[in-house]
């Protein structure tokens, strides 16, 4: 049997219980076939063996008292999967779904993802089955402050820096900042997305939904395409798709439909990014609403029909599996050309599969979604630098890491993919190369 083969019986064998872990795994390794051929002395060193066990895991009990006064407990988890090329470095995600295999998936993408923005971080990932839908800001601080209570002992400026991630936003990382503080009594860079009056950066917020429409837009340029006049979908309504939406409208394409878990809005005209913006971020409210202010725009209930809307491009930027094999039919059969994911693995096994028979042009999470991370790097360079660049510095300094990223993306496709066009070997390949190196050479 051959290495990749071998090991991936082995990790099915042993994650049974992951499905999502045992996804990104079979994607991965899958692609890397190749390049594992060529080099015989990872099989020697059980280098892939050693990449898909995690260093560490970390579950730990999060007690806290909600309004009534009665007792919850969630429980919290770190994945601290890989310091190969730098600290761990990965956010942490507040949602009912997660799980041990949600929280290995997660923290496995991310090692791929922090190696292709060239900076020097390693992969981990964090969170709760905690919900703060429907919870008082004062439950959430108080979930907040258990939460660090557990974890400020195993997190570090240079050992790990957690972010945010979905239910993670700006208000969160302030309460976790405030309690790793009062704790430890260190003023520094251990946790990323922080406020711009507490040593946040500047365009972090906008970063990973820029990001993604920076790296499609290379996309596109190098194939003399542009964005200009094209009808997209942009799932999803929270950071990510919001800052997506609004970067897209800005290079000229229209975004005629967003989602959230309960439905979607449907605004040929194009989405008003400014009221699903306060809908979402100052009143948390349900992207229904955005009916009232937009009458002309109709909103239908269940977020999936929204890929049955023809479009050019979509820009999945929800949740992981959102496109399952029938969105990804329905999006080919009305004639979307290009895929380009925002959330985490958001296409099922099956529905890559769809795409690449397909011919359609398809940019994975790992390389699209991997400008916030790059964000957060460079807040933790500010951070040690004790200095704030502009916005502008940040956002050039962002656009050369997407065209970086392109550039190793596409010259790994040329080498090692299935055709030039294969950016899922591409950018695991790319990222892959990097953190083998790195383990080999640290022994
Ligand atoms: N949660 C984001 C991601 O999936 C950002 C992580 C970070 O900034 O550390 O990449």
């Amino acid at each position: 049997m051959e290495y990749v083969d071998q090991v991936l019986a082995a990790v099915k064998e042993k994650n049974a219980y992951e499905p999502e872990f045992l996804q990104t795994a079979t994607e991965v390794l899958g692609s890397l076939r190749r390049v594992v051929e060529q080099h015989p002395e990872y099989r020697d060193a059980k280098l892939l063996e050693r990449l898909v066990e995690p260093e560490r895991i970390i579950t730990f009990r999060v007690p806290w008292v909600d309004d009534k006064g009665e007792y919850q407990i969630n429980r919290g988890f770190r994945v601290q999967f890989n310091s190969a090329i730098g600290p761990y470095k990965g956010g942490l995600r507040f949602h009912p779904s997660v799980n041990q295999s949600i929280m290995k998936f997660l923290g496995f993408e991310q090692i791929f993802k922090n190696s292709l923005t060239g900076l020097p971080i390693g992969g981990g990932k964090g969170g709760s089955d905690f919900d703060p839908k429907g919870k008082s800001d004062n439950e959430v601080m108080r979930f907040c402050q258990s939460f660090m209570t557990e974890l400020y002992r195993h997190i570090g400026p240079d050992c790990d820096v957690p972010a945010g991630d979905i239910g993670v936003g700006g208000r969160e990382i302030g309460y976790l900042y405030g309690q790793y503080k009062r704790i430890t009594g260190q003023y520094c860079g251990v946790l990323t997305g922080k406020g711009l009056t507490y040593g946040g950066s500047l365009a972090r917020t906008e970063a990973t939904g820029f990001g993604v429409i920076y790296l499609a837009n290379q996309v596109l340029t190098h194939r003399g395409k542009s964005l200009e006049g094209k009808k997209v979908i942009v799932s999803g309504s929270g950071n990510v798709a919001i800052y997506a939406a609004k970067k897209a409208q800005e290079l000229g394409a229209t975004v005629i439909a967003m989602c959230d878990s309960n439905g979607y809005i449907y605004d040929k005209d194009g989405v008003d990014i400014a009221v699903i913006q306060d809908l979402k971020e100052v009143r948390r409210a349900r992207i229904k609403e955005y009916v009232s202010a937009r009458p002309s725009a109709e909103y239908h209930e269940g977020f999936r029909g929204i890929w049955n809307i023809p479009c050019d491009i979509a820009f999945p930027c929800a949740t992981q599996n959102e496109i399952d094999l029938d969105a990804a039919k329905a999006l080919i059969q009305n004639g979307c050309w290009m895929v380009c994911e925002g959330s985490n693995m958001p296409s099922t096994l099956e529905a890559m599969e769809a795409f690449e028979q397909a011919g359609i042009l398809f940019v994975p999470s790992k390389a699209a979604n991997a400008g916030g991370v790059a964000v957060s790097a460079l807040e933790m360079s500010q951070n040690s630098l004790r200095l704030s660049w502009t916005f502008e510095e940040v956002d050039q300094r962002l656009q050369g890491i997407m065209a970086n990223i392109y550039q190793n993306m596409s010259s790994a496709a040329a080498e090692y993919g299935k055709s030039a066009d294969d950016f899922v070997s591409g950018a695991n390949v790319a990222a892959f190369l990097k953190v083998s190196n790195a383990m080999m050479a640290q022994g």
